[in-house]
């Protein structure tokens, strides 16, 4: 069997780091093409020298030149157009190896333009960057169908769906259920949310992951964007598409067949079985790490979500209704707002705040060129910090 070449995107973050875990676990079945790492240079040090990738990717031109010098075999991508790049290369048309699969793990749409790139080259796409869909949802279904390149998805609740579908056709679906764990604050009241420091909201109860995606859990946004991201995979609406609150993470999440029947997928809380099962093209191949021990006990609760305390995944519901360009907006704004955040510029109540403040003042237009989504995208991220400065 060949291996499946992988390339890389944010190898140093928390699904890059377990993509190569995956990859350690299963020498004889891929091949790592090309990294990419912004600043975390001893890390990415330790990645080549462990996997012998032959494209990198780095974010100035400093530390190019740096890991050049070390390591003169190397291809060294830098710069603006670094990612690109890197996410279009291919190996040299005499060496016949199966298809390449970009790995897309950058956090938020600084993803978009190299998943066009890879897709263009005729890469498949196992992504992990849910923000690319909620972005660019259409267009990228579109292109996908152009080049014949497949989209799957790593995000948790998404591989779960995929695999719950166990291609069943979609006709029989009545809907999609996704999982939220409810993230760190899932029964605090309202009044007590206007006080969530930053430290307390990067804790998260049973995932670890990059500081992004455990704000927007810890305020929802996150399963506002999967439901967003279920849109654009399965081709189902927002009617289609629930959210249920299940705080142990061993439910992935659900379909409901049309009969009543619902399938759920059950897992340990740890990302390499959906990177896994996105890298191999769904298939089951036997893993080395712990799995569900059902000798212990285990309690599975689940429970409405209150979109008053969490109005994040109501303020996504209502972006995927309007449609068009409104997620981008809402998924610029919402990036700014994380970040304001984090650098402690605004309180956590203030993240949805500023996020329906620029929905508000956006009329959506179709999103239908990448040059669209550059100008509604700066538009957007302009407007929140604007927003912020009133606020
Ligand atoms: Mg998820």
């Amino acid at each position: 069997m060949k291996k499946t070449p992988l390339l890389i995107l944010g190898s140093t973050g928390s699904i890059g780091r377990q993509t190569l875990e995956v990859v350690q676990a299963h020498p004889d079945r891929f091949e790592v093409l090309g990294l990419s790492a912004c600043g975390q240079m001893d890390r990415l040090r330790e990645q080549i020298q462990a996997f012998h990738p032959r494209v990198v990717a780095i974010g100035t031109s400093v530390d190019a030149k740096r890991l050049q010098k070390e390591f003169p075999q190397l291809t060294v991508f830098s710069g603006e157009d670094a990612l690109c790049q890197l996410a279009a290369w291919s190996p040299p048309k005499t060496e016949t190896t199966a298809r390449v699969v970009v790995v897309m793990a950058l956090a938020g749409a600084i993803g978009i333009e190299p998943v066009f790139h890879a897709m263009a080259a005729g890469h498949d796409i196992a992504l992990a960057t849910k923000e690319v869909l909620v972005v660019a949802g259409a267009l990228i279904q579109k292109q996908a169908k152009l080049y014949g390149v497949r989209i799957l998805p790593i995000d948790s609740e998404h591989s779960a769906i995929a695999q719950c579908l166990g291609g069943h056709d979609l006709s029989t679906v009545k809907r999609l259920i996704l999982t939220a764990s409810g993230g760190p604050f899932r029964d605090w009241p309202r009044e007590k949310l206007q006080s969530v420091t930053v430290d307390a909201a990067l804790k998260h109860p049973n995932w670890s992951m990059g500081k992004k995606i455990t704000i927007d859990s810890a305020t929802m946004m996150n399963k506002g964007l999967e439901v967003i991201e279920a849109h654009w995979l399965f081709a189902l609406p927002a009617s289609q598409i629930e959210v249920v609150i299940h705080p142990q993470s061993i439910v992935h999440s659900m379909v409901e067949f049309v009969d009543g029947a619902v399938i759920a997928q059950l897992g340990t809380p740890d990302m390499k079985l959906p990177i896994q099962y996105a890298l191999n093209g769904q298939h089951r191949w036997a893993v080395p790490w712990p799995t569900l021990d059902f000798r212990k006990k285990h309690r599975l609760d689940f429970e409405p979500v209150d979109t008053r305390r969490f109005p994040c995944l109501a303020l996504a519901y209502s972006a995927l209704h309007t449609g068009g360009s409104m997620p981008l907006v809402l998924n610029a704004a919402n990036e700014v707002a994380v970040s304001l955040f984090l650098e402690q510029k605004m309180t956590f109540l203030d993240i949805p705040r500023l996020v329906e403040k620029v929905m508000n003042e956006h009329t959506p237009v179709p999103v239908d060129s990448l040059s669209i989504i550059r100008e509604l995208d700066l538009w957007a991220r302009e407007e929140a910090q604007r927003h912020m400065v009133v606020a």
